[in-house]
């Protein structure tokens, strides 16, 4: 089965207005997908639908074939660490040190949070150490959060994605608050990093020049409607 299946999703908010009308997609192992459409147009809502933070009113996600949807106690947080989500703001710790950011994605699935870092086991900490170091931020580990450049904050949320050791990497937006220049090298980082640990990955993108510098595969959503879905390589520049 591929990794990431929407099969006829449907969103409808409580107030009635309709986010997602009928998405189908498959997203296969290791694929990179880009995510484009207008504001307003539920990229959102279908990421989030994609995590498994917001379940369809109707129609089905599928991860590896499986409706994950249902589960609840400890299978439900092991879902859940098996995708990493990133979002536009970068929901950082503002007063926590880079590393200690790092430690939630760690962390956050476990069924009791250590009360003081102190107690984090050896290898939660190797392994948000490592994150962080390949985000390019080995320098910053102690330094906090509220420190950094906008650019620098958005890796440290990429790095908490990461220590999660997720098979996903979910992005909505990631780089919208970062200028241009900013948002290439950060894009061009989750990219390059879901290539090395063959991560799937869909990153909600609004900059169509980047997302197919960066995507194997655009998929267009418009006032709720997927409008295309089709490999970088046929698209022609005059889109
Ligand atoms: P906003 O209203 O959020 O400012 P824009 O109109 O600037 O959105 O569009 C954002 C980007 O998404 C643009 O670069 C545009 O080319 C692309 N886009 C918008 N709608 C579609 C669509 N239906 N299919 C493909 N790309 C789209
Ligand atoms: P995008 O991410 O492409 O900008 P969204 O998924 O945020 O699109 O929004 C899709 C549609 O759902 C829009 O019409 C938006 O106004 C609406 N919407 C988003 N969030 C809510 C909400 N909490 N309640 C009601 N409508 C919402």
């Amino acid at each position: 089965p591929p990794r990431l299946e929407a099969d006829a999703v449907s969103y409808r908010y409580p107030d009635g207005t309709t986010a997602l009308h009928s998405v189908s997609l498959q997203v296969h192992a290791g694929e990179i997908v880009a995510v484009l459409g207008r504001s307003g147009a539920g990229k959102s809502t279908l990421m989030r639908c994609l995590a498994g933070l917001e379940i369809p009113t109707d129609g089905r996600v599928l991860r590896d074939g499986e409706d994950r949807s249902a589960l609840r106690g400890r299978a439900r947080r092991r879902a859940h660490a098996r995708v990493g989500v990133v979002f536009q703001e970068f929901q950082l710790v503002e007063r926590a040190t880079v590393l200690s950011n790092a430690l939630i994605g760690r962390l956050a699935y476990q069924p009791v949070l250590p009360s003081l870092l102190h107690f984090v086991r050896r290898s939660d900490r190797e392994i948000a150490v490592e994150s962080v170091r390949r985000l390019g931020l080995g320098e910053q580990l102690r330094k906090r959060a509220d420190a950094l450049s906008g650019g620098q904050r958005q890796r440290v949320a990429i790095a908490r994605a990461l220590a999660q050791q997720p098979d996903m990497l979910l992005a909505d937006e990631p780089v919208a608050n970062l200028d241009p220049v900013l948002a290439r090298g950060v894009v061009d980082d989750i990219v390059r990093l879901a290539r090395v640990e063959q991560l799937t990955a869909v990153l909600n993108l609004h900059d169509v020049d980047l997302a197919r510098h960066v995507a194997d595969r655009l998929i267009g959503l418009r006032a709720g409607r997927l409008v295309f879905d089709r490999p970088v390589c046929d698209v022609s520049s005059s889109d």
